[in-house]
């Protein structure tokens, strides 16, 4: 909640938005706006909030992380500043959208953490019901004499464009009556003609095909596809363009701040004039809604464009949309993040006129910050060499414990036993140590081998290794002091440099754990149209078979761990079965990468 506003005792935004963690969130310029406008009354409208934002998605793909920085901008305003945000779906494209989607895009929102109901109402809105609306806006318009239907052949519509430096030329069809038009239109509708034959486009002036704006050059307001819609089905065979629905479904919904990514710059001219222009008309009240753009989020070692992630779906390169290598929201779900970790990057990326790239490790660090305070501890051996306590008597345990959480003692203690055999790491034995390994190594001549602790056990002292005929350590062998117990008096007069985590063989959980990085190599895969399939990391997933502490049996689907020294982790919420987690890591413990 910003300070001082006058409002903020009437605070009840979208009501079930949960807050975003840590700090108030950090100024921006178009935080500076609302706040403006909230002080200037610009929005000052009988029964609505003074903010109303709202997040468009259209229905043709899943959700990634450059949708949750709209997102969380979007109703991140509406619950800072006791507005509200609609969830519409931008459907005007029959051919590419599905239910599928729609689906999909709700519930990644919700699990984002954000809610598009306020005081008991829903205020999830669709284009395609704004259909017949924008059909009647369109006849005024044409009557108006602001748009007119256009025969020219594509080829002849794009020649005449121009293009940057060059004017267009006007249609021969741009000047036909009014009424010639109007019955166009309706026979367009009525399906009286084929795909491409007709169009309908804007008249913004009478020179605008010489504008240095693109945009502004006739933009094209609809076209035929006989095609079934996933809504409205097969009533239309003429469909709005994404231009011309999406001012005015801000404008029938009461947006007041319609916030895009700063390509649509060009298109404000035509958004302003559209709204203003059928506001004189009658159709909406004012002030009507005002579009402001931001920089999209470009984030390092990821593809963000739906075509390209579907592409890496189609052709098996991933799992699915929720593989956790991809970006999208139920990737990034399944692979671990949390929606704390994701609303707390975008807050920390901000939002920007400028448009650069975010590192991924940005990400991966709001991650390690959500989780680092939360998640429980836990042992895991992901690369196993049996370690064997000679000195231990075989089919005996001893119990060890240790925190659950090191800052938060009241969440208890877990416990594991130690026994004869156990699993370490195979990094942690060196045959020939190199310089400052403090881990095990063998003994040499009447030198020892090297004591260490371990974690949460004994302190013990390497004796000897085991080969198999190919020459591979298979084995360690240590004894172990009886009164070098953690926690028991006396255990601190071992002094010992190492300290190894370990789980017992005959009691650790043996576990599928999937070890992801990053699916890219290079940083921009696909800039300056890069082919970002050559660029795939062939290491992305690792799978191996590893022992985890026995608790972990009790892992459920979503529940996250740090196993320690390795990560963060997740119980995979598809793959996991009741006393059978399978383990995603969602990120090392530390920025490792390019080191
Ligand atoms: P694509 O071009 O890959 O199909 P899109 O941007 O067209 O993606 P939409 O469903 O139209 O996808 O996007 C919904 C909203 O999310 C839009 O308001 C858009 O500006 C915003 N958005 C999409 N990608 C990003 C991004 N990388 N950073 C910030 N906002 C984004
Ligand atoms: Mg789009």
């Amino acid at each position: 909640m910003p300070p001082n506003l006058p409002f903020q005792n009437f605070f009840m935004s979208n009501d079930k938005n949960t807050p975003a963690p840590g700090n108030a969130p950090s100024s921006n310029f178009v935080r500076a706006i609302v706040e403006s406008d909230l002080a200037a009354g610009t929005h000052q409208r009988d029964g609505l909030p003074p903010v109303i934002t709202r997040f468009p998605p259209e229905p043709n793909g899943y959700l990634h992380i450059g949708h949750a920085k709209s997102i969380c901008l979007n109703f991140g305003l509406a619950r800072d500043y006791a507005g509200l945000c609609h969830l519409r779906f931008d459907d005007t494209n029959p051919e590419k959208e599905d239910q599928e989607y729609v689906d999909t895009i709700m519930d990644s929102v919700k699990w984002l953490g954000f809610s598009w109901e306020r005081e008991g109402q829903e205020h999830l809105y669709y284009a395609s019901d704004y259909f017949e609306q924008l059909y009647k806006m369109a006849e005024y318009l044409i009557e108006k004499g602001h748009a007119y239907v256009d025969s020219q052949s594509a080829e002849d519509m794009a020649k005449n464009r121009g293009n940057f430096g060059t004017p267009g030329t006007n249609s021969p069809f741009r000047d036909r009556p009014a009424a010639e038009s109007l019955q166009l239109f309706r026979d367009m509708r009525a399906g009286k003609y084929k795909d491409g034959e007709h169009i309908l486009r804007a008249k913004m002036s009478e020179d605008a095909m010489a504008s240095p704006v693109m945009t502004n050059r006739d933009p094209a307001l609809y076209r035929i596809r006989h095609a079934h819609h996933h809504r409205t089905g097969d009533a239309w065979c003429i469909y709005p363009m994404y231009d011309y629905t999406h001012p005015i479904s801000d404008a029938i919904e009461n947006i007041t701040h319609s916030l895009c990514t700063l390509e649509f710059q060009d298109h404000r001219p035509f958004y302003d004039w559209l709204v203003e222009t059928l506001a004189e008309g009658g159709f909406f009240n004012k002030p009507v809604p005002r579009q402001y753009e931001f920089a999209r989020l470009n984030l390092t070692y990821v593809v963000t464009s739906k075509r390209k992630l579907r592409a890496l779906v189609d052709d098996g390169t991933v799992t699915g949309w929720d593989d956790p290598r991809m970006p999208t929201i139920v990737g990034l779900r399944r692979r671990g993040y949390t929606p704390e970790s994701i609303q707390l990057f975008c807050e920390r990326i901000g939002v920007s006129k400028a448009d650069g790239w975010i590192d991924m490790s940005t990400l991966e660090g709001a991650l390690r910050d959500d989780l680092d305070p939360k998640a429980p501890r836990a042992i895991a051996v992901l690369r196993p060499l049996k370690l064997i306590v000679d000195n231990f008597p075989e089919g005996e345990s001893v119990e060890c414990s240790s925190p659950v959480h090191p800052h938060h003692p009241e969440l208890g203690k877990r416990t594991f036993p130690f026994t004869r055999e156990l699993w370490i790491e195979q990094e942690d034995f060196m045959e020939t140590p190199t310089k400052g390994y403090f881990r095990f190594t063998p003994p040499v001549g009447d030198q020892p081998g090297s004591r260490v602790r371990l974690k949460y056990g004994y302190v013990v002292e390497c004796t000897g290794y085991d080969k198999d005929a190919d020459g591979n350590v298979i084995a360690v062998h240590v004894k172990y002091f009886e009164d070098s117990k953690s926690g028991t008096p006396g255990a601190d007069n071992y002094k010992v440099k190492g300290n190894i985590t370990w789980v017992s063989a005959a009691s650790a959980l043996e576990a599928e754990v999937r070890l992801y990085d990053r699916l890219f190599l290079d940083p921009q895969p696909d800039a300056g149209g890069k082919d970002f399939k050559s660029v795939l990391n062939p290491n992305a997933l690792e799978t191996v078979t590893a022992y985890l502490e026995p608790g972990m049996k009790d892992a459920v689907a979503d529940q996250r761990f740090q196993f320690e020294r390795h990560g963060y982790f997740v119980a995979d919420r598809v793959d996991s079965q009741p006393g059978k987690p399978v383990f995603n890591r969602v990120t090392t413990l530390k920025d490792s990468w390019g080191k």
